[in-house]
């Protein structure tokens, strides 16, 4: 605590032990209406987690809510792709309209809607990174939307750590495979998300095992999962075990997401809905 301290964070920029981390939230847009906010978290990238947020936000579109998906993995975004969206987003001088996906409606933001080029990277240290995050929840109109999930960055950096101040999530999923150090990696993200008061409501294990086409068997190609062991020292519930399957990747590859018949996160939806 700074020797001047006033005791009121809201207008104090130091980031000292004894401030209260939802001194940092923004406001929404002031058209803005919504629900729950869903962080999509994973200890590293290329786990799956993106996929997770599509399947999550299809699953609760197809259950009749109206949906967002606010992609805040900015140098990753694969929200748009997965959705074969290739338009822009719009906007004026006081809002940016997300775009809405073909089948379900699903209102989407990811930086990659505001490039020239899909391909253009995003070469950007991370407080403008941690900036446009922070705008697609200031400046985007969420309009109406009953749960909107964040696909957070991967990782527990600078950037993930301003969505969590910035941004009232009001509970987190955390991805993960079977070949990461699955304890230490959901260890960090729990004691991140403890650190920022913001409950984990369970896991889901992506990459988990593949189903033999033929007879049925299981296969588990990065050894046995121990998903449960780390689920229940951390006290929370594993929601849901996916498969490799080449139809998830033709899917995601392909813009087709919401074509999927697969209901992997049945079990999810109990705990957030
Ligand atoms: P992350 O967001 O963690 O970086 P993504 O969700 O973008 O990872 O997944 C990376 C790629 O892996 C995607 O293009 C998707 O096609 C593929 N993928 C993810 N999970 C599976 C799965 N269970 N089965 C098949 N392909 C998958």
């Amino acid at each position: 605590m700074s020797e001047e301290c006033t005791h009121d964070c809201s207008s104090c920029s130091s980031n000292c032990a004894d401030r209260d981390p939802k001194s940092f939230l923004e406001a929404p847009h002031p058209n803005s209406k919504i629900g729950k906010v869903i962080g999509v978290v994973s200890g590293k990238g290329g786990v799956g987690k993106s996929m997770v947020t599509e399947l999550l936000a299809v699953e609760f579109a197809r259950r009749g809510y109206h949906c967002g998906i606010l992609d805040a993995d900015i140098t990753g975004p694969s929200i748009p792709k997965a959705f074969g969206l290739t338009e822009k987003a719009m906007g004026n001088e006081t809002t940016i309209f997300p775009v809405k996906t073909k089948k379900y409606g699903i209102d989407v933001i990811s930086i990659n809607l505001l490039l020239a080029n899909e391909t253009d990277p995003v070469v950007w240290r991370g407080p403008v990174i941690g900036g446009t995050v922070k705008q697609f929840w200031t400046d985007v109109l969420w309009d109406n939307v009953d749960y909107l999930f964040v696909d957070m960055p991967p990782g527990t950096g600078d950037v993930a750590l301003t969505v969590f101040q910035s941004i009232p999530v009001d509970g987190i999923v955390v991805v993960t495979s079977p070949q990461d150090l699955v304890s230490m990696i959901v260890g960090k993200a729990m004691k991140m998300a403890e650190l920022m008061n913001i409950p984990v409501l369970g896991l889901v294990e992506n990459m988990s095992y593949i189903q033999c086409p033929d007879c049925g068997k299981k296969l588990y190609p990065f050894g046995e999962s121990r998903i449960e062991e780390t689920a229940a020292a951390y006290h929370v519930p594993v929601l849901s075990r996916i498969p490799i399957d080449p139809d998830l990747t033709a899917a995601c590859d392909g813009g087709t997401v919401e074509d999927l018949e697969e209901d992997y996160m049945t079990d999810v939806i109990g705990v957030i809905e």
